[in-house]
């Protein structure tokens, strides 16, 4: 706990720090914080490292080297059919993270509010705050579809900014194309600009598309798209994010961009450049690699007693416990880190809401099928150490709640 003031004291530690802490301490397998277990392509740190020998060894163009936002351009043109001029519509930042930061930073003057959908992703409320803004999450439905009114009722005249985020973390979501509709025509009729935080843009399963809100009616002029490479590549250290927006908005993010982090690594720019360029045909086999990881931890997880809700995108999965006689999100990933040896994480931390998420515990899958195994092995002992609870098993009833 801080022992200096700081408006930053209800998001002390994070708890990604927290969990892995916990699973080091306790050489639990770690399914909390997302970070794969396996190497990215080769290649792409091959490149690294002859960029690093080249010589690009000195700050970087704030906005991102020319390579990179011209592979980023052409990219969400193939993809999505979007056309950023790459000199003043594609912004590189360090991490997805600081893209979201130095948006936020950008475009909120103190007082404004942000919204973001619930359970959200910690950064967003930790950067509204930052910035002087006020936060307000939005729940979704019970199943997470959009809840239009409870948008309605939560947004003010002072709303700024609704960052959304398909594919979600934590819960797997993926917007429909007419969800994101509804929340277009919102935000076109309020003026409200939309941050748009794809970072899982290729790990979609199933039937599930992913569309950048940005290509719908109204949307390109009000919304600013951040990706990461961290995901997509299996390279989460590098911190190697992007924004692409229209031109005025792309401004007002990169003056913030300049007093933060200034530039991002070169030579890791040049070899995402080169990636990026290189991998129209290694995104399928990501995503057939990332569904049979799924599959395999839905499997084990339903084996070892959770009641799993089915990701259709990102590399997450939620399970809820509560028929294994667990009451409290904490309590249970502590249990299972510390007693198990398997971390997850517990997600009431992105909640607003009092009370809510406390059934559920979040499981990442970006883990060698091995190593999903072994976790499975270790959680299939939860049964027999599960406390004495009012849920006996079978008898388990979801609460209205
Ligand atoms: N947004 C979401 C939804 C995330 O899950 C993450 C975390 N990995 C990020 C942003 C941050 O991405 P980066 O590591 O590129 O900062
Ligand atoms: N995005 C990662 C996750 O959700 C964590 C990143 C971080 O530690 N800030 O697990």
């Amino acid at each position: 706990m801080p022992t200096v003031p700081t408006k930053l004291e209800a998001y002390a530690v994070s708890i990604f720090t927290e969990m892995s802490a916990l699973a080091l301490e306790h050489g639990a397998i770690n399914l909390s914080q997302g970070y794969p277990d396996f190497q990215g392509p080769a290649f792409i740190v091959e490149a690294a490292v002859e960029a690093l020998r080249s010589g690009l060894n000195q700050y970087a163009p704030s906005h991102g080297i020319p390579a990179l936002r011209q592979a980023v351009a052409s990219k969400v043109g193939r993809f999505y059919g979007l056309r950023p001029d790459p000199e003043d519509e594609v912004t590189v930042f360090s991490g997805a993270t600081e893209a979201i930061f130095s948006t936020v930073q950008g475009l909120c003057q103190p007082g404004d509010q942000v919204l973001a959908f619930e359970p959200y992703y910690d950064s967003y409320a930790a950067s509204a705050i930052m910035a002087g803004a006020s936060f307000q999450a939005v729940p979704l439905t019970r199943d997470f579809s959009l809840d239009m009114e409870a948008l309605e009722r939560r947004s003010t005249r002072r709303t700024r900014l609704l960052i959304l985020n398909t594919p979600m973390n934590p819960t797997g979501k993926v917007f429909s194309e007419a969800e994101l509709s509804a929340l277009a025509r919102f935000c076109v009729e309020r003026d409200i600009t939309v941050v748009s935080d794809e970072v899982y843009e290729h790990l979609v399963y199933g039937d599930s598309v992913h569309v950048p809100i940005a290509m719908l009616p109204g949307m390109w002029e009000r919304t600013v798209t951040i990706s990461s490479t961290a995901k997509t590549f299996s390279l989460t250290g590098w911190k190697i994010g992007y924004a692409v927006a229209h031109r005025d908005l792309s401004i007002a993010i990169r003056m913030a961009h300049q007093y933060v982090t200034f530039c991002t690594p070169p030579a890791l720019q040049q070899a995402m450049a080169l990636a990026i360029e290189r991998s129209d045909d290694y995104y399928p086999v990501l995503r057939a690699e990332y569904q049979e990881r799924r599959d395999l931890l839905m499997t084990l997880l339903h084996a070892a007693g959770l009641r799993v809700i089915p990701p259709d995108g990102t590399y997450f999965m939620m399970a809820d416990f509560r028929e294994l006689g667990f009451h409290d999100d904490r309590e249970f990933c502590r249990f299972i880190t510390t007693e198990l040896g398997v971390a997850a994480i517990p997600p009431s931390a992105f909640y607003q809401s009092p009370g809510a998420g406390r059934h559920l515990a979040r499981f990442a899958f970006c883990k060698d099928l091995s190593t999903l195994e072994k976790a499975g092995e270790r959680l299939s002992r939860l049964r027999s150490r599960a406390p004495a609870g009012p849920f006996r098993m079978g008898t388990f009833q979801p609460s209205s709640s």
